[in-house]
């Protein structure tokens, strides 16, 4: 016998990962630039280039076991010192080395942050759209999650549907802004709103009520009069999942870290179980030479630009030929409704036009479609009489 739910999850692999393996097929048989796969949200915009150099200059002017050898279990610490005073500069706060955590980027943020939190009993909430992999960390970490609907219209936070899903075992809300997949923002007043609103729980159910804040799109924006709050600003229990992935391109180095500000309830004790769930589930030093470069370029970002030009080119044309979709201020995901109510219909019909698209259901949200523009423009160029295409066949 072995762990069927292992099993299971390893034989259901994602949606998006079967999309992209499909495309990866349809691809070999007909052609690369005749395949517009917007499966997965892999950044086509190369890392900056102080990156690559820097990875040479670490491996030409360094020893193997400062290169490859182990770090802390919890980090490098010049890296950590690093990457605080980045944010502090940033974001006026006052963290030091000691409140991070160095993860294999935010899914390890993440599941690590998860299994330190849970007790027997929780309920961790997101709200819909989410990133499906939620489900898997707090399933597997012996949880429930437990869905809170946003604004149809918007996306943005709908308080009523956030208070029916808190209760008292609730031990943590996941927030993903930039969201993956509706590339909506949570502006300062909302999460102003919503930092009163888990205050005011807290002291109803005498506990915290910890904020978990996934951000791998935090740099992901695309007009000056968007700002991304600083979660630990407005909310004293909020915990940091970042990662490199998307800012600096880097999906596959794999790194990332965990934030733990000294003033959120038990800092101490959760940094520990943090310390503790890395161990457990044999996440302990993350790889070396990406924390070394990370030193060294923690407050750079790739150039966004092909981003904003997708972004814009294709939210206009898909509106122009009658789809809705919702204006993404950031991250690179369009969110579009399907033209038929079965999502996954839809994208089989997307499919005749060699358009690769993602349903929304295993993100919670029926009905629409993730489109990842982290593509060339031109394939963007390429795939719009495709889209036209589509939306004709519906009667657009
Ligand atoms: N959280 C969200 C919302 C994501 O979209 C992703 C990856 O796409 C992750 C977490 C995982 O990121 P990483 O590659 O850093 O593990």
């Amino acid at each position: 016998m072995i762990n069927k739910t292992m099993e299971a999850l390893g034989k259901a692999p994602s949606k998006i990962r079967e999309i992209f393996e499909y495309g990866k097929k349809r691809k070999a048989e007909i052609g690369e630039d005749k395949v517009f796969d917007f499966s997965i949200g892999n950044p086509n915009v190369p890392a900056p280039a102080a990156v690559n150099e820097t990875f040479k200059e670490l491996i030409d002017n360094n020893n193997d076991v400062y290169l490859h050898g182990y770090t802390s279990a919890a980090g490098d610490n010049d890296t950590r010192q690093a990457i605080v005073d980045d944010l502090n500069r940033r974001f006026g706060t006052a963290f030091k080395a000691s409140n991070l955590y160095m993860t294999c980027g935010a899914a390890a943020s993440l599941k690590i942050s998860i299994t330190a939190l849970v007790t027997e009993g929780d309920e961790f909430i997101t709200f819909t759209p989410f990133f499906p992999e939620y489900r898997v960390f707090v399933e597997t970490a012996g949880a429930k999650l437990v869905t809170a609907a946003t604004d149809p219209d918007t996306f943005q936070i709908d308080f009523d549907t956030l208070d029916a899903a808190v209760t008292e075992r609730t031990k943590a809300l996941i927030v993903n802004s930039p969201n993956n997949p509706s590339g909506v923002v949570f502006g300062e007043e909302s999460v102003k709103k919503l930092a009163a609103y888990l205050e005011k729980k807290e002291e109803e159910y005498g506990h915290p009520i910890y904020l978990i804040t996934d951000e791998p799109y935090r740099e992901l924006v695309y007009d000056a009069d968007v700002v991304v709050p600083y979660m630990t600003k407005y909310y004293r229990n909020a915990i940091v999942c970042y990662s490199y992935s998307k800012s600096l391109s880097l999906p596959g180095e794999r790194i990332g870290y965990i934030l733990v500000p000294d003033e959120v309830e038990g800092a101490g004790d959760i940094y520990a179980a943090i310390c503790g769930a890395g161990r457990a589930l044999g996440y302990v030093c993350a790889p070396s030479l990406a924390q070394h470069v990370i030193e060294k370029c923690a407050g750079m970002v790739s150039d966004l630009s092909v981003y904003k030009t997708n972004r814009d080119l294709l939210y206009k044309s898909l509106t122009d030929y009658g789809f809705t979709c919702v204006y993404p201020d950031g991250a690179f995901y369009l969110f579009m409704k399907a033209l038929e109510d079965d999502a996954s219909a839809f994208c089989e019909k997307a499919k005749d036009f060699e358009l690769l698209l993602v349903p929304a259901d295993s993100f919670g949200t029926p009905g629409y479609v993730r489109i990842a523009y982290c593509v060339t423009t031109e394939q963007i160029q390429g795939s719009l009489p495709a889209f036209k295409k589509l939306a004709e066949a519906y009667g657009k």
